[in-house]
């Protein structure tokens, strides 16, 4: 069993030939896309045959209707999940040039007011000997709450540590079994510059100071780099043609947790979870970009 606890949001894209400067307007074409990191981890999942649970907060508005019915398409159970009379849904500007650099303002809306009290609620959802993931787009003391149930849940804990911010207490960073930085995050959280791997050996070694029982920090197209106390290697990247890496770490997060909940080893999940997120790449979006079980194993196979 798996469960995610994160956030949905409506990803409002334009394609740009170049960003803007202030003051100045620009043509560009617009799509809509389901996102979210939890969402988006959760899909990710959900597409390599899995039936997870997912706890997020939505508004009671079209574009809420919209994102639960891709949720819905994709495999991911619903029943943890609040629509809330009266609130927006998250939603997110992106704009991305032809170069592939981009600008991204968010507004989180019903993303934003999850309390610890709600998280105890969605809780009832964690099956027995879980794997749950958690992103850091929840509002801190909600996840402080999330990561105290282990002491009285069974569950295994994988951490995205995105966006990083402050607050989360010695204790819940003691009950994170896998925290799963990409380099900015590894450097936010550590202090130590992330561009290689033996930058990633210095900075997963911080990240275990913190408390967690593993680190496991992604490097783009290098790979990932793995730390526990009686175990370190690194797995490189596999090469494919780029397209857009929106949702990268999501996908590679989502496809590491279902692997872990296949009961794979940890070495063989990694593998799996670069598999996806190379897919991930080759393709434009965020949700609309997970890759199939069946694809994945012609791409291992091929
Ligand atoms: P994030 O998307 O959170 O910034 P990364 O950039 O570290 O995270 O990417 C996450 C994972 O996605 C990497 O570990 C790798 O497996 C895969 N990935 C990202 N960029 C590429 C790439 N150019 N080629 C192949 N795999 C990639």
């Amino acid at each position: 069993p798996l469960m995610f606890f994160g956030t949905t949001n409506l990803d409002l894209c334009f394609n740009v030939e170049r960003l803007p400067t202030p003051g100045e307007s620009l043509m560009g074409s617009l799509k809509q896309n389901a996102g979210g990191k939890g969402a988006n981890q959760a899909v990710a999942a959900a597409r390599l045959g899995l039936r997870p649970s997912f706890y997020t907060r939505l508004g009671d508005d079209d574009a809420g209707r919209s994102l639960l019915q891709a949720l819905r398409e994709a495999g991911v159970r619903l029943d943890a999940i609040e629509v809330c009379p009266g609130e927006i849904s998250g939603s997110a500007l992106v704009l991305v040039g032809d170069d592939g650099s981009n600008m991204i303002v968010i507004d989180p809306g019903a993303n934003a007011n999850v309390t610890p009290s709600m998280v105890e609620k969605a809780a009832e959802f964690i099956e027995r000997d879980a794997i749950v993931v958690a992103e850091m787009g929840m509002p801190v003391p909600a996840l402080n709450h999330l990561f105290a149930l282990k002491s009285v849940k069974e569950f295994d804990l994988i951490f995205n540590p995105a966006p990083v911010r402050a607050g989360l207490s010695p204790a819940a960073w003691r009950s994170v079994d896998f925290v799963t930085p990409n380099q900015t995050e590894a450097f936010e959280l550590t202090g130590v510059e992330v561009h290689d791997f033996d930058g990633a050996a210095h900075a997963a070694g911080k990240l275990l100071d913190l408390g967690p029982k593993a680190a496991l920090i992604t490097l783009g197209a290098q790979g990932a780099y793995y730390a526990d106390a009686s175990a370190t290697f690194a797995l490189r990247a596999f090469p494919v043609k780029v397209v857009d890496t929106t949702a990268a770490g999501d996908a590679f997060n989502g496809a590491f947790a279902a692997s872990l909940a296949h009961r794979l080893p940890i070495r063989e999940a990694i593998k799996k979870a670069l598999a996806v997120a190379a897919l991930c790449v080759t393709r434009r979006g965020a949700q609309r970009s997970m890759p199939s079980s069946w694809a994945v194993d012609e791409f291992l196979n091929s």
